[in-house]
């Protein structure tokens, strides 16, 4: 069994649920177990660690390798630690099983999979004594990504610098430049109270959100297809929640809807925001934005793929086109943090998140073998 896959069968082994997607206590949530198991490891292998607070018990793992000179350029590693899961899943999810060249288990794809793919890439220049003569590499096993993001963005708050950064997502092997970013918007409708019998006394919220939801699926979506980005395609929107009414003899006085608006470079929450009030004031109807409603947005990222780093990458994993996926990650916040940042690992998004989740051994082993070559040829 090669390192890579006996690291991942550890890594799915030890429960590392998003502690927001689970009740308060269970004992399967939190990053801690795989940090500290993670810090044993890489201390065992010659690499310098720290246990980098995010938020009580909920740590970002550090482990560096350091040059044989002095430090003039730094790489970042960056996966994530944490998986999604839900309440009710069964303990056979941190079961690794192995079947027909698949290892399956939670976060066996998202992300464990480049998780012991960049330790062991890591662990093996660290192993052959064939450390860089004046890169530092540092693998950075990042909190709460599935949810807000606080591990990298504590990082970037620290004042962490780098000259380049490979975000462990399942690319399928490819070197991704460019995510979409995601703006969440909650809107609501004011109307009047009244009677069902004497409807003509009040003003419905609910029949106004209908004329506004219309024209958000209709026209503005019209409007989205026509903007295309060459990597990521047109920006998109989903009216994905609505609510409102007391009951059916009652005119609504409120209705609220909330909305997931996928951007593309260049769209920021403010000029979403912008384009959705003036289309709909234009169309007569008065919609309020909710004020806590743009939390949790993040921000589409775009990174020159032609950066020397980002070349040879793409080199060694023969891949001539630039890559962009629809998904965010903590790419967005280390590339506006100011570190250029690409995303690549091991597996297919398109396993992520499932109920049977799972990686080819063949694509974990190949990422670990491009990465250790990657790193062997820094300076
Ligand atoms: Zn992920």
């Amino acid at each position: 069994m090669s390192n890579a896959e006996k690291l991942l069968r550890e890594l799915v082994a030890l429960p590392s649920v998003n502690p927001e997607l689970m009740p308060p206590g269970d004992a399967r949530a939190g990053e801690l177990r795989v940090a500290e198991f993670l810090a044993a490891t890489a201390a065992a292998g010659g690499l310098e660690v720290e246990l980098a607070p995010v938020l009580p018990g909920r740590p970002n793992l550090l482990a560096r390798l350091a040059p044989a000179g002095r430090v003039r350029r730094r790489l970042l590693l960056a996966p994530h630690s944490d998986t999604v899961g839900e309440p009710s899943m069964s303990d056979d999810y941190f079961r690794p099983v192995k079947r027909h060249g698949r290892l399956h288990g939670r976060g066996a794809c998202d992300t464990k999979g480049c998780v012991a793919a960049m330790l062991s890439a890591l662990l093996a220049v660290a192993r052959a004594g064939a450390r860089p003569g004046e890169t530092e590499i540092v693998l950075a096993v990042l909190a709460d990504e599935e949810a807000q993001q606080l591990g990298s963005r504590r990082l970037i708050a620290e004042g962490f610098k780098a000259d380049f950064a490979v975000v462990g997502e399942p690319t399928c092997l490819k070197v991704v430049t460019a995510h979409k970013g995601a703006v969440r918007f909650t809107l609501e409708t004011v109307g009047r109270a009244a009677h069902g019998a004497r409807p003509e006394l009040g003003r419905n919220a609910i029949h106004a959100m209908a004329r506004a939801v219309d024209l958000i699926e209709t026209r503005y979506a019209q409007l989205l297809r026509r903007r295309r980005h060459p990597l990521l395609g047109c920006p998109t929107i989903n009216v994905g929640w609505i609510q409102g009414g007391v009951q059916a003899n009652t005119v609504p006085d409120r209705c609220q809807i909330k909305i997931d608006r996928r951007t593309i470079p260049g769209e920021s929450s403010g000029s979403v925001r912008a384009e959705l009030e003036s289309l709909l004031r234009g169309n007569g109807l008065k919609v309020r934005f909710c004020p806590s409603a743009a939390e949790r947005s993040c921000k589409p990222m775009e990174t020159d793929p032609d950066l020397p780093w980002a070349q040879s990458l793409r080199r060694l994993a023969g891949q001539r086109a630039p890559a962009g996926v629809n998904y965010f990650s903590d790419a967005s916040i280390l590339s506006h943090g100011g570190i250029p940042t690409v995303i690549f690992g091991p597996g297919d998004i398109a396993q992520a998140h499932t109920a049977d989740e799972w990686i080819s051994i063949g694509s974990l082993e190949r990422g670990a073998a491009l990465l250790e070559t990657f790193l062997r040829s820094l300076p």
